[in-house]
């Protein structure tokens, strides 16, 4: 039994109320982490069409998320970029070798060159990601590029520089 059928549910009892208008231009990038209980349209009460939020396994920096950056501020005219990681993070409880194992146990496969961009220092890995944007040839100086943890238990975001 899978999720398909509540979600289509959920989603027409959606699109009977739904109104497509007023809805904007994104202003500004978020890279952030995809955990559940991250919801950037209410920790920093986004309107729909408000940013392009761009997620992924840590919120990390990483080639896939520079290449939407890229289509978010040079085709679709966004102008400032936010880096949001978070307290408890899973990313910060494995190890790229303990997945690479799991995996091998799992799937016979080897993984060994898959860096899964885990981290142990959470302030240094939104360090290390706005930098690496920063530093990105494909990001012009002029974006404003800012970083912040957010903490799942007070609902808070706390600048990291
Ligand atoms: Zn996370």
């Amino acid at each position: 039994m899978t999720m398909v059928g509540a979600l289509l549910e959920a989603n027409a009892r959606f699109a009977e109320t739904f109104d497509a208008s007023g809805i904007h231009a994104p202003r500004f990038a978020l890279l952030t982490c995809m955990d559940g209980r991250l919801d950037p349209a209410r920790f920093l009460d986004l309107a729909p069409g408000d940013a392009h939020v761009i997620r992924n396994a840590g919120g990390r920096a990483d080639a896939d998320a520079i290449r939407s950056i890229v289509v978010s501020y040079r085709l679709l005219g966004t102008r400032e970029i936010v880096v949001v990681h978070h307290e408890d993070c899973g990313m910060m409880r494995f190890t790229n070798d303990e997945l690479r194992d799991m995996l091998r146990a799992d799937l016979g496969l080897d993984a060994s060159q898959i860096d899964f961009l885990p981290f142990s220092d959470l302030d240094e890995s939104v360090r290390v990601d706005v930098r690496m944007l920063r530093q990105c040839p494909l990001i012009p100086d002029a974006i404003p590029i800012s970083g912040f943890v957010y903490d799942v238990s007070s609902g808070r975001l706390r600048e990291v520089r």
